[in-house]
């Protein structure tokens, strides 16, 4: 079989450095590019948009409605792993 990468006889899957080099650098974009998804989530919440919270108070009125701080701050952080895990795996 002639491998049209390197012109040279063999199986380009199989056998060949240049077929190699070629799928190793589309797997690089194609972390580059979920990784820039994961940057552009990271800078979608600026502080002086959103600034931080009372967590104290939080902690209180939650308290009196019969919730916790820690479950809603589990609950954000699930789902923020979730789209993280999403975008790793190219699902987004
Ligand atoms: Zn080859």
């Amino acid at each position: 079989m002639m491998c049209h990468y390197c012109n040279k006889s063999h199986n380009p899957a199989v056998a060949c450095p240049a077929y190699k080099i070629i799928q190793e650098s589309r797997y690089v974009d194609l972390i580059r590019t979920r990784l820039r998804k994961i940057e552009s989530w990271c800078n979608a919440y600026p502080l002086k948009v959103f600034p931080e919270p009372d967590l104290k108070k939080a902690r209180e009125v939650l308290k009196e409605a019969g919730m916790t701080l820690d479950a809603i701050s589990a609950s954000n952080m699930r789902h923020v792993l979730k789209g993280i895990k999403d975008i790793v795996e190219g699902k987004v």
